[in-house]
Order: C-alpha cells, then sequence, then structure tokens
C-alpha cells in the first residue's frame, strides 16, 4: 500500500504509470504531475476502469521547488518519481529534502544550458576532477549523500534499463557467478525500425547530447577518452542479429567503477544505423546540436530545442516501430579459481510492448525498471539512508520483478566476446 507521485508525462512515464496501475496491491494511490497536464490527464483517462490504483493528476514546473514542496505536502506520497528529465534532477532532490520524502530517477542530472557561462566554469572544473568531458555525471546528485543520510531518506539514482537493470546485472553477477569480475561490457541494441530516416526513442535533446559527446571507457581505474563514435564493434545479438555497435560514454561506467574498484574494464557500446550517424553528424557540423541560443528573426531560439521541435515525438514511435531489442552484460573473471565468462541479457519486442502499454521497447525497458526502483524503495527491500545506485543493493527482488513484470532475462555461459 503506498502512494507515489510521478514527475512527468512523456514516453518513459506512460509505461511507469501502466505498469504502476497493473501493480495496484502496491501502488494504491498515483498522483501524475507534469508541465503539460493534457498529457498527464490523457494518461490516466487511458487506464480508467482498467486499474484498481487511483490516479489524480497536476500541472507542475519541476524547476520550481517551494511548488513541488506544496504538492508534496498536499498529496502525501511516499516517494517521488522523477521521470521529466535530467535538468530537473537536483530541484526534485532539493524538494524531497525539504518535504521529507524517498526520492527515485532514471538519469543523471546535467545542466540544461551547458554553454552558459555561469555553469561552463563549474562544468569544466568538474571535467577535470572527474577525467571525462560528457555534461552528465554522478557527481552532482552524489554531493546529496550526506544530506540524504541525515534526513534517513533513500535516494535511488538510474533504476532505468541501461542505467539501472545493466547495474543490477553487474551485483547479481558479482554475487552468484563470480569470485572476482575482471571485465564489464554493457552492450545496448536497439534492433527495431521506425520507417524514419531520423528519430530518436527517447527524449531528442537528452540523447542527442548523449550520443553526441565524446566516448570513454574505465581501464585500472583511469578514464580513457575518445572522439565521439570511433571505436566501432560488430556483434551478433541473440533474436536480433548482427549489428555495428560503438563505444560511448554512459553513467553505469562512473557508479560500477566507483563501486567494485575490483573491475578492471568497464565499456559501454550501443548499436546506430548509417542513416542515424550520417544525420546526427550532418546535425552537428551544422551547428543544429548546439545548446547556445542564436538569434532568428529577432527572436532568440536554441537549436538543439528547435530540432527537437521538428523531429517525431519519441511518444508517437509506438505503432510505427517493429523489432527486438537486446540490452545486457558481458561479464568476465574468476569463480572457483577457474576463468569463466557470462551474457546477462534481456530481448524485448517492441510490438509486443505496444500491444500491452501503448510504448516502443526503448520506453518500456526504462519504464518497467523505474516502476521496479519505485517498488523497491516504498516497500521497504531496498530502503538505506543516502543516495544510491541500483548495484549497491541486494539485486535477487529486483531480478525477480523483472521476470515477473515483462522484462525476463537470459544467462548465457561462455558468450562471444568483445575484443
Ligand atoms: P519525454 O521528453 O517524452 O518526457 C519528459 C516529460 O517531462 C514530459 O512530459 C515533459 O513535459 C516533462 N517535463 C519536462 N520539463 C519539465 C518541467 N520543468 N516540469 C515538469 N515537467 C517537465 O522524455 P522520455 O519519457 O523519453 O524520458 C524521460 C526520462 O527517462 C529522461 O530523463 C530520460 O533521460 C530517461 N531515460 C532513461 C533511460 C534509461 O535506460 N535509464 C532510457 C531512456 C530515457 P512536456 O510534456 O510539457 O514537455
Amino acid at each position: 500500500m503506498s502512494r507515489l507521485l510521478i514527475m512527468g508525462a512523456g514516453g518513459v512515464a506512460n509505461v511507469a504509470i501502466h505498469k504502476c496501475c497493473q501493480n495496484s496491491d502496491v501502488f494504491t494511490e498515483i498522483c501524475i504531475a507534469s508541465r503539460t497536464k493534457s498529457k498527464c490527464d490523457a494518461i490516466a483517462e487511458s487506464l480508467k476502469g482498467k486499474t484498481k490504483t487511483a490516479i489524480t493528476t497536476a500541472a507542475i514546473d519541476a524547476m520550481d521547488v517551494p511548488a513541488v514542496v506544496r504538492l508534496i505536502k498536499d498529496y502525501k506520497p511516499d516517494a517521488l518519481l522523477n521521470l521529466a528529465l535530467p535538468y530537473q534532477d537536483l530541484a526534485l532532490m532539493d524538494a524531497c529534502l525539504e518535504a521529507g520524502i524517498d526520492y527515485i530517477d532514471t538519469a543523471n542530472y546535467e545542466p540544461e544550458d551547458t554553454d552558459d557561462p555561469k555553469w561552463r566554469e563549474i562544468y569544466e572544473k568538474r571535467c577535470k576532477e572527474k577525467g571525462f568531458s560528457a555534461y552528465f555525471d554522478y557527481s552532482w546528485q552524489w554531493d546529496y549523500e550526506e544530506k540524504f543520510k541525515k534526513a534517513g531518506l533513500t535516494g535511488l539514482l538510474g533504476t532505468g534499463f541501461d542505467p539501472g537493470v545493466t547495474s543490477v546485472f553487474a551485483a547479481y553477477a558479482k554475487k552468484h557467478y563470480f569470485d572476482s569480475i575482471d571485465t564489464i561490457d554493457i552492450l545496448d541494441c536497439n534492433g527495431g525500425s521506425n520507417g524514419y530516416a531520423f528519430a530518436t526513442n527517447f527524449n531528442p535533446e537528452v540523447n542527442l547530447r548523449e550520443v553526441s559527446a565524446p566516448g570513454s571507457y574505465m581501464e585500472d581505474g583511469k578514464w580513457i577518452e575518445i572522439p565521439a563514435m570511433s571505436i566501432k564493434r560488430e556483434y551478433n545479438f541473440a533474436e536480433v542479429g548482427p549489428k555495428d555497435m560503438y563505444l560511448l560514454h554512459h553513467e553505469e561506467i562512473e557508479a560500477l567503477g566507483r563501486n567494485m574498484p575490483e573491475v578492471k574494464r568497464i565499456r559501454f557500446f550501443m548499436t546506430f544505423g548509417q542513416s542515424y550517424l550520417d544525420h546526427m553528424r550532418c546535425l552537428e557540423d551544422v551547428g543544429m546540436l548546439s545548446t547556445s541560443p542564436v538569434m532568428f528573426e529577432g527572436r532568440e531560439i536554441v537549436p538543439i530545442k528547435f530540432l527537437k521541435t521538428l523531429l517525431p515525438d519519441p511518444a508517437t514511435l509506438g505503432p510505427r516501430t517493429k523489432g527486438k531489442t537486446n540490452i545486457g552484460c558481458i561479464f568476465t573473471g574468476k569463480k572457483d579459481g577457474k576463468k569463466r565468462s557470462i551474457y546477462i541479457y534481456n530481448v524485448c519486442d517492441h510490438e509486443e510492448c505496444y500491444k500491452e502499454v501503448g510504448s516502443q521497447a526503448v520506453a518500456y525497458t526504462t519504464g518497467v525498471p523505474a516502476m521496479i526502483g519505485a517498488m523497491m524503495v516504498v516497500s521497504g527491500k531496498w530502503k538505506k539512508a543516502g543516495v544510491f545506485t541500483t548495484d549497491e543493493f541486494d539485486p535477487d527482488p529486483y531480478m525477480e520483478a523483472l521476470n515477473k513484470w515483462g522484462l525476463p532475462w537470459t544467462v548465457e555461459e561462455n558468450p562471444v566476446l568483445v575484443d
């Protein structure tokens, strides 16, 4: 029995809300709050008569901390699930601290305007300290550790699929399959097609900022940074087939590198088709991925925000996306003195997801773990004071929940390794 406040009403939120409503024994009441209330109402309407969960909706600007605190005090939720954008993470953590409730999200903080001189200075200092230059990183939210500890509250960071499930896979491999892990390769394959020459599967602005950042991986405790998309491999994915994949910087490398320092190398690869890469390169070359405002016909516009208005809304891709995703981790290491390697992965079908909750598999594979993470916190299974990533708890109840709530996983011994 719990009451959850969900921020955001986009593609990922739609899935998480559907899943909370399938899980009414745990989520007896939810409030969907977002900037555009009509989107919250549309999701609530689509669930009318189909769930025992009581749903209310509210209009809110997540950056307005006093307004969020008022909403929390009024609605009295047990926790806040942030499915708005990473730019809002810190404001929402502040609101949770002030109102005294637990906080959960799926993506780590990044400043919205990275070209603003005020941010630029702080950001460049942080880049030097952390050793890589992607905009997004955990340092901002790890800085809340003491405040959450002191308040006796849980901050669960990054409970999507990647980050999220991939780090739970790592904790599970460590607990059940290895005495020591040497390498982790996280492979994210979207073998689906939506028929557009260029469209992103989740928020275009956040997605394009992520994939156009320099790539990086961790080796022997140090970051190695490479130009964006400069390391490419081919991998034959179960139920999808062979795909080109590229090494990217990603959140879980940072968290696993900190929490499992014995691992010698951690890398992250994501598949991209040639059409996506050609479009992205061209947009970058002409300045369309810039976050700096430019003057256009007498008014300021931010190129990447303007681009977002032109691209298909990821929440509308569901009915046109076909094919499957395959996301998982390959681990190598030792067990009982012998070398061992395993691959833990999930395969998800875009069309099946659409039939179930009206969203494609990228939103589904994020929204289901968001609901599971919230369930772990509100049920008390994952309840500690402080700020944590998903590899810092017992993985077993989360792994069980993945099987139950639509993301079953497979463990393969001796998989083909990535060179
Ligand atoms: P969308 O853009 O579809 O939805 C974002 C929602 O947040 C919208 O409803 C938007 O409102 C709302 N929002 C934005 N700004 C504010 C604000 N200031 N106040 C209140 N509401 C606001 O994004 P997605 O659903 O695709 O992604 C949601 C999150 O999931 C992102 O943080 C993304 O990074 C993360 N993600 C994580 C993954 C993982 O595996 N860990 C994978 C994919 C995504 P409006 O409708 O008015 O614009």
